[in-house]
Parts: C-alpha cells; sequence; structure tokens
C-alpha cells in the first residue's frame, strides 16, 4: 500500500510533469514546430474538459443515487456535436473571421461592440463558473482525504482548506506562467492545450482501468457484471421524461455555453476541419468515459458499507480492494479531470474579466487623454489578465470555504450549467437572426440571469440561508405567484426543470420582444450581417493577417473611399518621403495615423477608425465586406451631393422666381402709379381749356380777353398734345419700336440747332461753348440726338435757380469716347434725387416753378441707350451737371477726322 505522502509526491511529480509538458509544447511552437500541436487529436483531447470531476467522480454518484439520468450529461454533448455540428462551425468560422477571444466578446460583437453587454456575459459567466471551481476544488481535497483516512493519518477541516488552498495557489501559478504568457492575437495557448490534452489521456484511462479491474477484476467478467447490474437498484429507477429532457438539452446547450467550452472549441481551434474529426471522436469519448459508469455504481454499491460517498466509489472500490496503484491513477485521473477544467476556465474568464471589465474600466478612468494601443496598454491587459486569475480562483475557493465543502456542492453542477446557458438565446439568436438587436439581448440575458438567481441559484445554497422558508412557501411578501420553486403558480415540477423552464423561456421571450422592439445601431447592423451571413463574407482562411496587410490593400480602400488620383498622390508622397520607388510605402503607424485622419475627413473619424482598425488590427471583415462598405460610403456621399446640388438648384430658381415676382409686383405698381400720373396730367390741361371754352362760349367778354382766353386755351392744348407726343414717344423707346435713322453731321451743328430750338432767344440763360471741341463729325441718328441736347438746354433753363443762369457746354474726351457736358450754376440736385430724375414722371423742383410732366430725362435716358451711349448725372459740380457720352462708333469717326 501506497504511503500518502507518496501520494502527494506522485501528485507533486505529475505537476511538474504538466509544467514541462507545457513548457516544451510552447518552445515548440515558439519554434514554429507547432503542426502536432494543432493536430484534430490534440483539439478533440481538449474538448474533454467538458468532463470534469464532477463527471469523473460524480457520474457514478450519480448513477448511484438516481440510476442512468447521468447518461443526460454525455448525450446532450453528443447530439450537439453529431446533429449540430454546423451550429459549432459556425461559430469556429465567426470566431475566426471576428477574432473572438471568448464568448463575452461574440455576444459583445455581434451586437455592435457593445461593451455593456460584454459586462453582463462576463458577470452570468463569473457567478455561474464560480461554484464550480469550488467544486472541483472540493473533489481534488476529498480525494487527498480519501488516502489520508485510508491510511489512518488524520485529515480534518483545516486540512481540507490548506489543501483546497494549495490546489488553488498551484493552479493561479500554472494559469498565469502558460494562460497569461503573452497577449497572442489569437488568444491560443499551446501549452494550456497539450498540457490538457495530456491529462484527457490520463482520465480517460484512469477511468477505464478502475472499469476493467472492477468489470474483470471484481466481478468476473462482462456476463457477471450484466446480471450483477441487472439485480442492482440502479436500474430499477423510475427515470423522469421532463428532468432527462431538460438535462439533455441542458448539457448541450452548456458545450455550447460554458466559457471553459467555448475557448476550448471556438477560440483554441486552429483549423475549422478538426470539428469534422472532433464530431464523432469526441463522443466516442465521452461514451468511453461512461462505459463503466454503471459497473463501478453496481459494485460500489455491493462491496463498500452503506452509507459510503458514492461519488469516491471510483477512488474507495480500488482502495477496498488492496489496489494503491489503481487507486493512485484513478486519482490521477480525478485530479486532472479538476486541474484541466479549472486552468482553462479560469483562463477564459480571465480574459472575459480582464476585456470587459477591468480594461474598460480603466479606459474611461484614463479620461481623455489619448489611449493608444502601444506596449503601455498591453500590460495593463497582461496584468489585468493575472489579478483576474488569482481574482476568480480565489471566489472559487471562498466558495469552496463559505459552502464548507458539503454536500450542497453536488448538486450545484447542474445549476451551474443553468446559469452559464442563459447566454445561448442571446448567442444563436445572434448568429442566425439579422434582427436581433442588442437591447433584446441585454433583455433576455437580464431576464435569464434575474430567473436563475431566484429559482435556481440563491435556493442552492439551502433553505433560509439566503431565502427564507416563508419566502419559499408563501414567495416574497407573500406574493405567492413568484415562489422561488413554483413562479407563476406552475406547481409540483421537479426544481431543476422549473429553473430552466422559466428562465429559457422568458430570456428567450424578452430577447425576441426587445430585439422586434428596437432598432439596432449601424455598427450592430454590420456586425449583424457579418455574423448571420459569415459563411458569404469570409473564407476558412484567415481573411487578413496582420503581415498580410499590406499598403496595397490600403491603397484599395483608400482609393475607394476618396477616389483614386488623391489616394495614389497621397501614397506615392508617402512612399517619397520614406526614401522608396513606386507609390506603396511602408505601412507605418505614422502613416496610419495619417490615412485615419484624412479618410476621416470623408467618412467621418468612426467609420475612417474602425476600418482602418479592421484592416490593420487583423479582420473582422473581409476585403469584400470592406469595399461594400466603401462602395457604400461613396455612394452615399455622391448620392448626398447631388442633393445638395439639386437643392442648391431649386434655391437658385426660388430666389429668381421671387426675384421675378417682385419684379413684377413692383411693375404692377409702377403701372398703377403711371395709370393715375398720366390721368392727372391729363386732367389738369383739359381742366383748363374745358372751363376757359366755356366762359369763351359764355361770350360776355371784350376781345382783348377773348384774346387772351383763346391763347391759353392754344397753350393747354399744345401742352397736352406734347404731353400726349412725350408718351407716345417714350412708349415707343420703351418697346424698342423705333427706327433710327443715320446721319453723318458736326456736333456743333447739332448743339446750335438745340440752343436755338430750346428757345434761347430771350436772352434768360447765357450759354458758354467750346467751339473748338464740337468740330467733331458723327454718325448716328442726329434728329434723336439733338432731341437730348434741346431737352438739357430747355431743363437748364427752367430749372436753373441762379440770378444771372449760365450754362456751359464742353466736349471732353472719356476713354476712347467724347461726352457733352451740360453744367449749370444752379444750386443742383440732391444726391438723393441725381438717380430718380431719370425716372417717369419725376419731378423734384416745386411744382410752382414751370416745369413738364417729368418725362424729358425718361426720354433722354431711353433715347441714349438706343444710340448705343448714355446720359448720366455727375454729381461732383456746383450746379446742375449732365454728361451726355456719345455713341462710340461715332466717336471713332470723328477720331479718324481729327
Ligand atoms: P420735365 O420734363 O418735367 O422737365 P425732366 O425729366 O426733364 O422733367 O426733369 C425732371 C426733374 O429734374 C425736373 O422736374 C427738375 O426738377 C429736375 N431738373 C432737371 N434738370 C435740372 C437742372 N438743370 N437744374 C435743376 N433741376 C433740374
Amino acid at each position: 500500500m501506497m504511503s500518502f505522502n507518496a501520494l502527494i509526491l506522485v501528485a507533486l511529480g505529475y505537476v511538474v510533469f504538466l509544467f514541462a509538458v507545457a513548457f516544451l509544447a510552447e518552445r515548440r511552437a515558439a519554434h514554429g514546430h507547432s503542426n502536432w500541436l494543432t493536430s484534430p487529436l490534440i483539439y478533440t483531447l481538449s474538448l474533454s474538459i467538458y468532463c470534469t470531476a464532477w463527471t469523473f467522480y460524480g457520474a457514478v454518484g450519480y448513477a448511484a443515487r438516481s440510476g442512468l439520468e447521468f447518461v443526460t450529461i454525455y448525450l446532450g454533448p453528443t447530439l450537439v456535436m453529431v446533429g449540430w455540428w454546423w451550429i459549432l462551425r459556425r461559430l469556429v468560422r465567426i470566431g475566426r473571421a471576428q477574432r473572438i477571444t471568448s464568448i463575452a466578446d461574440l455576444v459583445s460583437s455581434r451586437f455592435g461592440k457593445s461593451t455593456q453587454l460584454g459586462m453582463i456575459v462576463t458577470i452570468i459567466s463569473v457567478i455561474a463558473a464560480t461554484p464550480y471551481i469550488a467544486l472541483q476544488l472540493q473533489s481534488v481535497t476529498l480525494s487527498f482525504a480519501v488516502f489520508a483516512q485510508s491510511e489512518g493519518v488524520s485529515w480534518d477541516q483545516p486540512d481540507f482548506v490548506a489543501s483546497g488552498m494549495w490546489v488553488a495557489i498551484g493552479l493561479a501559478v500554472f494559469t498565469i506562467i502558460f494562460g497569461t504568457r503573452n497577449l497572442d492575437a489569437n488568444e491560443r495557448h499551446h501549452g494550456v492545450v497539450i498540457a490538457i490534452a495530456v491529462e484527457a489521456v490520463v482520465k480517460l484511462c484512469a477511468l477505464v482501468a478502475v472499469g476493467v479491474f472492477v468489470v474483470w477484476g471484481v466481478a468476473g467478467g462482462p456476463g457477471e457484471m450484466l446480471n450483477h447490474i441487472d439485480q442492482s437498484e440502479i436500474v430499477l429507477w423510475n427515470q423522469d421524461g421532463g428532468r432527462w429532457v431538460s438535462l439533455i438539452f441542458l448539457s448541450g446547450a452548456a458545450l455550447l455555453c460554458l466559457p471553459r467550452m467555448f475557448q476550448v472549441l471556438v477560440v483554441e481551434n486552429a483549423d475549422e476541419r478538426h470539428l469534422h474529426i472532433a464530431s464523432w471522436a469526441f463522443p466516442l469519448y465521452l461514451f468511453m468515459m461512461s462505459l463503466f459508469v454503471v459497473p463501478i455504481a453496481v459494485v460500489g454499491l455491493d462491496l463498500l458499507p452503506a452509507g459510503s460517498n458514492p461519488d469516491l466509489f471510483v477512488l474507495t472500490v480500488p482502495l477496498s480492494e488492496g489496489r494503491g496503484g489503481l487507486a493512485v491513477l484513478s486519482f490521477l485521473g480525478g485530479f486532472s479531470s479538476a486541474t484541466s477544467m479549472v486552468i482553462v476556465a479560469t483562463i477564459a474568464l480571465a480574459t472575459m474579466v480582464s476585456n470587459h471589465i477591468v480594461v474598460p474600466i480603466w479606459l474611461s478612468l484614463q479620461g481623455n487623454q489619448h489611449a493608444t494601443m502601444s506596449g503601455d496598454v498591453r500590460h495593463v491587459i497582461l496584468l489585468a489578465r493575472r489579478l483576474s486569475v488569482v481574482g476568480i480562483l480565489m471566489l472559487g475557493f471562498l466558495y469552496y470555504r463559505i459552502s464548507g465543502g458539503g454536500t450542497a456542492l453536488a448538486a450545484i453542477g447542474l445549476i451551474s450549467f443553468t446559469g452559464a446557458v442563459q447566454i445561448l438565446p442571446a448567442m444563436i439568436g445572434g448568429i442566425f437572426w439579422r434582427g436581433a438587436t442588442g437591447v433584446g439581448a441585454a433583455a433576455g440575458l437580464i431576464t435569464g440571469l434575474a430567473i436563475w438567481m431566484w429559482t435556481l441559484f440563491l435556493p442552492s445554497f439551502g433553505i433560509d440561508a439566503i431565502i427564507s422558508q416563508t419566502t419559499f412557501e408563501y414567495g416574497p411578501l407573500g406574493l405567492s405567484w413568484l415562489r422561488p420553486q413554483a413562479l407563476f403558480g406552475v406547481d409540483g415540477l421537479d426544481p431543476l426543470v422549473h429553473g430552466i423552464l422559466w428562465s429559457m423561456l422568458l430570456n428567450t421571450g424578452a430577447f425576441i420582444v426587445g430585439s422586434l422592439l428596437s432598432f439596432p445601431a449601424p455598427l450592430e447592423r454590420l456586425q449583424g450581417a457579418q455574423f448571420v451571413n459569415v459563411f458569404e463574407h469570409s473564407n476558412a482562411a484567415p481573411a487578413w493577417s496582420a503581415a498580410a496587410t499590406g499598403a496595397e490593400d490600403l491603397l484599395i480602400m483608400a482609393q475607394r473611399i476618396m477616389g483614386s488620383k488623391e489616394a495614389q498622390a497621397l501614397f506615392t508622397q508617402e512612399a517619397a518621403r520614406q526614401g522608396k520607388a513606386g507609390y506603396l510605402p511602408e505601412v507605418t503607424p505614422d502613416f496610419i495615423e495619417q490615412l485615419e485622419r484624412v479618410l476621416a475627413g470623408s467618412v467621418g473619424a468612426a467609420t475612417a477608425h474602425a476600418m482602418i482598425g479592421q484592416l490593420i488590427g487583423g479582420s473582422s471583415v473581409s476585403v469584400e465586406d470592406l469595399i461594400a462598405v466603401a462602395d457604400e460610403a461613396a455612394q452615399i456621399l455622391e448620392y448626398s451631393n447631388r442633393l445638395e446640388a439639386k437643392s442648391q438648384e431649386q434655391e437658385r430658381t426660388a430666389r429668381a422666381l421671387r426675384a421675378a415676382n417682385d419684379k413684377l409686383t413692383a411693375l404692377s405698381i409702377q403701372k398703377d402709379a403711371f395709370l393715375s400720373q398720366i390721368s392727372h396730367e391729363l386732367r389738369t390741361p383739359m381742366t383748363s381749356i374745358r372751363s376757359f371754352s366755356d366762359i369763351l362760349r359764355d361770350g360776355d367778354m371784350n376781345a382783348a380777353e377773348q384774346g387772351r382766353y383763346a391763347g391759353i386755351i392754344h397753350d393747354e392744348a399744345v401742352r397736352l398734345t406734347r404731353l400726349l407726343d412725350d408718351l407716345l414717344d417714350l412708349s415707343v423707346l420703351e418697346n424698342g419700336q423705333v427706327e433710327l435713322r443715320e446721319q453723318t453731321g458736326q456736333l456743333s451743328d447739332l448743339l446750335d440747332r438745340a440752343v436755338r430750338a430750346a428757345g434761347m432767344h430771350d436772352g434768360v440763360l447765357e450759354i458758354r461753348r467750346d467751339h473748338a471741341g464740337e468740330q467733331l463729325t458723327l454718325t448716328t441718328d442726329l434728329d434723336r440726338l439733338t432731341q437730348v441736347f434741346i431737352n438739357l438746354i430747355a431743363n437748364a433753363r427752367k430749372y436753373c435757380d441762379a440770378e444771372k443762369p449760365e450754362l456751359v457746354i464742353s466736349v471732353k474726351r472719356d476713354g476712347d469716347r467724347y461726352a457733352v457736358d451740360f453744367i449749370d450754376n444752379g444750386s443742383g440736385i440732391d444726391p438723393e434725387n441725381q438717380e430718380l430724375i431719370f425716372e417717369k414722371f419725376s419731378r423734384v423742383a416745386d411744382g410752382s416753378k414751370a416745369g413738364g410732366a417729368g418725362l424729358g430725362l425718361a426720354i433722354c435716358r431711353e433715347v441714349m441707350h438706343r444710340l448705343g451711349g448714355e446720359v448720366t448725372y455727375v454729381s461732383q459740380h456746383q450746379g446742375a451737371a449732365f454728361r451726355v457720352r456719345l455713341p462710340h462708333i461715332t466717336a471713332a469717326v470723328a477720331l479718324e477726322e481729327t
């Protein structure tokens, strides 16, 4: 018989052996010899962490207590591996394409990289895993105790605690060394995987050896064994159909949702094809593990005294038969089961805790400081992982201590599973249903967590431990429909079935309703499409590896966004700066930052960051996806540009319409004013003509009077005629119907004629002229030009208010043309009226002065306009000053002749 101390030595030796195996595997992987490390066999063996100490020892106990029900724990994963491996394939593909590091990362990434969802999943996983880790510590210490007691060594509570602590410390050291050695881009841990593969072999060999011993060594062959089983009470157990279905579902779902299973299935998967082999090899492994459970249980019940713990039959049967070596092998099997589970679970949970809780909090504490992915951050993450490893193991140990390592732990395995599978709806929905949203996922997860806590987890501490007896019986605050084991009044169900049923139903319901009622954010939709259509979007091989991300890929993307000319210019410039020929520069961090800034100008900072991040930091999106996104962005840009152009055009049209409308309104006002002006102007002479002709008709007057009145009538009639002539003239000019009659003549002759016609013979106005300058020959409509001169001279005569009115007519050269100035010595025209006087009917002098109807200057302007010259008011003179610019052609003729 082996001494207890020898057992401790063997255990320590085994641990050293595992360290060595892991160390060698890491070394070989580091040297690039990782082929055999990533074989399908190793992959399948690593999946065996599904079989923990709870299965190794507990399955036999389970069978001894409840008959064949333990089979469900193997059936669930078998069905998933065989029947639903396409779910696994999808998970593995997504894990690869999106560089998923944990199940929390999967859920968070799917729903728009949501920090909150990552936290929720992490919290659920930690809560669910803690009792399970405690269970492993318990099984190791229990197995120590079995040996100690068989030796007569005293083994009390303090020893349990101490050995539990040492095991926890050893596991922490191993996990920190091999599980958080570095921040591998794909989070693969060769050393750990090899160590757990070795442990998988050890535990299978141990269980099979004990089984073989029991069948052939104790029972006396398979035939005897079957007889034995037939007579045993195990087969008499009534099996509950509801529990069977629930447990098969639960264990199948747990294979997908347990963080440690996700770690080995998805994260550590090196090649998708390994799944094909694992899909039959892993069920085979499970079959081998379960093959001898019933024989060991039956023999144990037979052999050992009533009341011995069936959970330890695997150890106690060989011991009681005096097979020390077999017992030690069995111990190592149990030890392997416990440690491999704890190591992987701790790595998975530590990754989740550090990535989804510690780092986000650390980043938010950093505040506005720009946190780049520098060595600094890597350091923080590694530290966070190591602290998380210690924290998680400490939680497990504390739970183990507080629960006292009693039998309560035995039941906790399934409850733990139920907690973990709350992630299932969000996970499955996320990878198959594009409409699933983060809001729905959060609603489902929180609902499931709450119901699981209330119906299973809290009650598992025992009645009155956390939930009181009265709450169990009558519900909290007397609300009977909230009784932890009879929610909504559904009574009489097995508590586990009840908990699974309600938590999964309400979880799924909340997830679906939440998803239907909410609208996903853009990133969430993009991720949703990536996940659901993972097979269209990604190749089996990684779409991008960091090294393969060359400048060329970046250029393709940049061209899509910036346009090819600009992108090529940018790249060529950078290449030149780096001293490289061609247009493809080295992809340096500086350049990436620069590119990102440039791209941000086109697609927005967030998109640019995400796109570059995905290209550089390994891809979660394939090239096609990126190009699709870029195309989409370009289309949106183009579309919005077009929209903008259109709206600008519409604005211009609207402005033009408004202007036209304003003009029409103004014209209509002008027309009204014009009509009322006309009627007024016509009325005045008409009134005097009518009244004086009335007087004449009465005939009661002398000849002198008669002559005077007839003269007035004549004058008024003449005025009326002139007015009508002017109006007619103006209208003809304005409508452009005027016919010009070109003639050639001397400017001086025109002015002579004008002075005469303006009635200068009375000598009221003195006129001074520049006869030399007037020697210009003009070819234009001379009559019309004279009309303008007459008007200007007549105005000076009429309106010049100087004591000795004087008008200077001078000829000037104005650029390449000639201009005739008419400047009098009156008081001139106020600046605000200088433009107005050219309008129809505008008169600024007081009405007492004998003036016209205010049409003269308007006609002048129209005439000059027709002739190709212009008449303006020149403001810088003392008196009124008008300048007539002669038409261009006439001036040219004049130039030739002078
Ligand atoms: P009208 O046909 O009534 O003379 P015009 O169009 O020729 O009208 O002139 C418009 C107004 O400009 C006149 O009513 C007058 O007040 C002002 N005006 C024109 N010429 C002179 C001038 N040489 N000195 C002062 N005011 C003038």
